[in-house]
């Protein structure tokens, strides 16, 4: 289980260590991401500071941001949204981590003096989930938990979360090469249309054309799913992150058939290729009598890491091209903050590109889809969701109500991932 973080070293916690009742800030909303590699939570947890407020005068950030309903009464927490993730095939320690953090029981009720968190009724709890996980444990969350998932369609999932971190989350998206990271920022004015690469198990490739506005325009099969299955059985590798730990130690033109090997070190230059380039994957292991053993596992692992960061990079761009889009914007938990995955990537799209289109990366790479699903809650008691941040000393939010965004300064991302805000519940 890891918890809270999205890049680095992250914090990794046992169950056992985790707090048991009661949790020390409130939650008031849950929301699943069930992949089929990876189980994604994003729940908001507040500190308990809840203002209730039903007279719209007072009620300056919602009535400058123009969320306001004349009859409707409306609490404004403040807190953060966390993130964790689970493999999939360990779903025991999902369930385990939300019941012995109660997140199951999350909610805020109304009584007659006003807001007071309490427990909902069992029988009421739902929990928006997305991802075809959500169809294949729906029993299992209702027998262990007695909770109903609401299910949340994948894809509008995932680019109301990517819409939503590009929009609301400063520090959201960069760009990096050679080891250096550039933060960009997002004219909101300017974001549409741009292409969407979710690298999950499997890779979606989606052009986004507004909120809502979206359609499905390629993929492959051949993504994280096939790095870390092929990179098991080759490797012996016993997770995901030491497979990625081995590929930073190897050397892919072990393996790899270089341009050089076949024209005898020399550039293929009529054609600009450099005799470093990769002329075939893995190529080199057809022309020597050695076996699998003979290789180190941390050059198959580079290379094998190299042929599909490549192979992804190139396809984006192909697409990107097919609609004229710019921007090409890579999520997915294959990512991982990896260094050498973003920098394949990259290189492989302004190389396709000729420097024409550029990669750029989502800090919360992994986790669209599960703040899509936790964005669905609008209507459903969640009305608002506002991020925080210092602009000149001013405090200032900004509000996203899933329609559009009321201003436009950005949302602060704490070190560990989280997100600072506030959530506005009515009644
Ligand atoms: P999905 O929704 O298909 O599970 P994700 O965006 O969660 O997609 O990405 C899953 C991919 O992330 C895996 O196929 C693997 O390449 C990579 N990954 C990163 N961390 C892990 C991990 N701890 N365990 C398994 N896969 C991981």
């Amino acid at each position: 289980m890891e918890e809270s973080g999205i890049r680095g070293k992250l914090e990794e916690r046992e169950s056992n260590d985790m707090p048991s009742t009661p949790p020390i800030d409130q939650v008031s909303h849950l929301a699943l991401d069930i992949g089929g590699s990876l189980i994604k939570v994003v729940y908001f947890s507040s500190d308990c500071n809840c203002s209730v407020d039903d007279d719209q005068d007072k009620r300056l950030p919602e009535k400058n941001l123009g969320i306001a309903s004349a009859n409707r009464n409306y609490c404004t927490l403040s807190g953060r949204l966390n993130f964790a993730k689970f493999e999939t095939h360990k779903i025991d320690d999902c369930l385990e981590f939300i019941s012995s953090k109660q997140l199951h029981r999350c909610g805020i009720q109304m009584n007659s003096d006003g807001w007071q968190h309490e427990a909902l009724e069992c029988d009421k709890n739902i929990i928006k989930a997305t991802g075809g996980g959500a169809f294949k444990f729906a029993n299992l969350f209702k027998e262990k938990l007695g909770v109903s998932l609401d299910k949340v369609d994948e894809m509008n999932s995932l680019v109301a979360g990517a819409n939503f971190l590009l929009k609301a989350v400063s520090s959201e998206a960069f760009t990096y090469r050679d080891g250096q990271k550039e933060y960009e920022q997002i004219d909101h004015n300017d974001l549409y249309p741009y292409l969407l690469v979710n690298i999950g198990s499997g890779v979606g490739m989606i052009k986004v054309d507004g909120d809502k506005k979206f359609e499905r325009v390629s993929g492959t099969s051949v993504g994280g799913g096939t790095f870390w299955g092929l990179g098991k059985l080759l490797t012996k590798c016993k997770s995901f992150d030491d497979l990625l730990e081995l590929s930073h130690k190897g050397n892919n033109r072990v393996i790899d058939m270089l341009v050089g090997d076949i024209y005898g070190g020399m550039d293929y230059t009529k054609i600009g290729l450099s005799s470093t380039a990769i002329a075939s994957s893995f190529g080199k292991a057809i022309s020597e009598n050695k076996e699998l053993e003979d290789y180190r596992p941390e050059d198959v692992a580079r290379s094998l890491l190299r042929m599909i960061s490549n192979n992804i990079g190139q396809i984006a761009y192909l697409n990107a091209l097919r609609f004229g889009l710019k921007r090409i914007f890579f999520g997915g938990f294959f990512i991982r903050g990896h260094a050498y995955t973003m920098d394949t990537i990259s290189v492989a799209v302004n190389f396709w590109s000729k420097g024409e289109a550029k990669a750029t990366f989502l800090r919360h790479e992994g986790f669209l889809g599960a703040l899509g699903a936790f964005l669905s809650y609008k209507g459903h008691g969640l009305d608002g969701l506002m991020t925080h941040q210092q602009v000149d000393s001013l405090p200032k939010s900004v509000c996203w109500n899933g329609d559009e965004l009321r201003s436009s300064v950005f949302g602060n991302l704490n070190e560990n991932g989280s997100i600072e805000c506030s959530v506005q519940l009515s009644n």
